[in-house]
């Protein structure tokens, strides 16, 4: 609850957003409750200004060039956009930008399939396991005759394969309604980054080709192949991956249009994939230094969602050896720290996020 009425102290640096004096000043202020809110807006933008410039000079990364169309992104785009499970929304750069979400459909297509499917059934044809492996890697778990989890590109072609009950149309036409459901707008493909993917996807293809081989998926291979470069080519801003965060954190429940967008018995079991495998080979560290459940993807996005409270989403196409952004790394690091959102934290924030937001 915030008080009725308090003194804070409003500090305005220099190069802030809205330039007041060449020096840094300080104010003490009688706010009531309405202008603490506006303040503490404006000082949540003005964070956000700040984290921006800082890393916008990060140069570090390559754009990812083994789907030959990715390469066209531009290295200097640089997006951040956060919204609240109340509905607020916060965000600077481009984050109108749009790029395909690749890996980033995965946690919200496994979430489709637990609908249609349940937990147990899910659980049989899909590990839940880290791999600790690059997220393309040719890596199954044979003793259970399953991928080891849906964050990887075995696990999520398997997924992926589990929809191929209908016309192949009406499928990705479902994908994309979901997808829909939790960013509030219309999705529809990037179809030269679909073209690009199919042309180059060898190694997808040896994957379901092999894990046909040994019965985990069904006979409808180049189908649903096409289906996952589809649903990895689906054109999205780093807006709309907050909005999906948002979602998520709010129990399924898009906090701008009141629809639900997956079922609230499942958030858990997509939030917990995407903490233990949502970052690849690096989802261990990811943990470890940020402590929330995130999914990155090669197109430079990376959603990462703080349950109870907002959803963030980074678009940066500069991507560390991995295939992670290495921007939007260094800034959920930073928005983690600065607020003490690490999960298993137990320390005082300096900054509550529940008064800036
Ligand atoms: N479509 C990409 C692939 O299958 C997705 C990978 C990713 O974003 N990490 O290679």
């Amino acid at each position: 609850m915030k008080p009725q009425q308090q003194t804070v102290s409003l500090l305005i640096r220099e190069n802030s957003q809205v330039k007041i004096t060449n020096r840094s000043i300080k104010l003490e202020l009688l706010l009531d409750n309405s202008q603490i809110n506006q303040y503490a807006n404006f000082q949540f933008h003005n964070y956000l200004f700040g984290l921006h410039q800082k890393y916008q000079s990060l140069k570090e990364g390559l754009v990812a060039d083994y789907i030959p169309e990715l390469q066209k992104a531009n290295p200097e785009w640089f997006g951040i956009s956060i919204v609240t499970t109340t509905g607020q929304i916060y965000q600077i750069g481009d984050y109108q930008q749009t790029f395909t979400i690749q890996s980033i459909s995965k946690p919200f297509v496994y979430g489709m399939a637990l609908e249609n499917y349940g937990r147990e059934v899910m659980l049989n044809k899909v590990g839940v396991e880290p791999t600790g492996q690059a997220f393309n890697s040719i890596e199954l778990d044979q003793k259970n005759n399953r991928p080891y989890n849906p964050m990887v590109n075995a696990g999520a072609i398997a997924t992926t394969d589990l929809l191929t009950v209908d016309s192949a149309s009406k499928r990705l036409e479902q994908i994309l309604k979901m997808f829909s459901c939790y960013t509030g707008r219309e999705h529809h493909l990037d179809w030269s980054v679909f073209l690009s993917e199919k042309a180059t996807g060898s190694k997808n293809k040896a994957l379901a080709y092999l894990m046909h081989n040994s019965g985990m998926i069904s006979n409808n291979i180049e189908e649903t192949l096409d289906l996952y470069f589809q649903q990895c080519s689906i054109s999205v801003s780093c807006h709309d991956l907050a909005m999906m965060g948002a979602t998520l954190a709010n129990k399924g429940v898009n906090p701008l249009t009141g629809k639900q967008a997956l079922n609230k018995y499942y958030v858990q079991n997509v939030l917990s994939l995407m903490h233990s495998c949502g970052m690849y080979d690096f989802a261990g560290e990811w943990a470890y230094r940020v402590g929330l459940p995130a999914k990155s993807g090669v197109s430079g996005g990376l959603v990462t969602v703080i349950p109870g409270k907002c959803g963030i989403g980074i678009f940066s196409p500069l991507l560390d050896a991995k295939g992670n952004s290495v921007r939007a790394i260094r800034v959920c690091e930073q928005i983690a720290r600065d607020f003490g959102l690490h999960l298993y934290n137990a320390v005082e924030p300096i900054c509550d996020l529940a008064f800036w937001m």
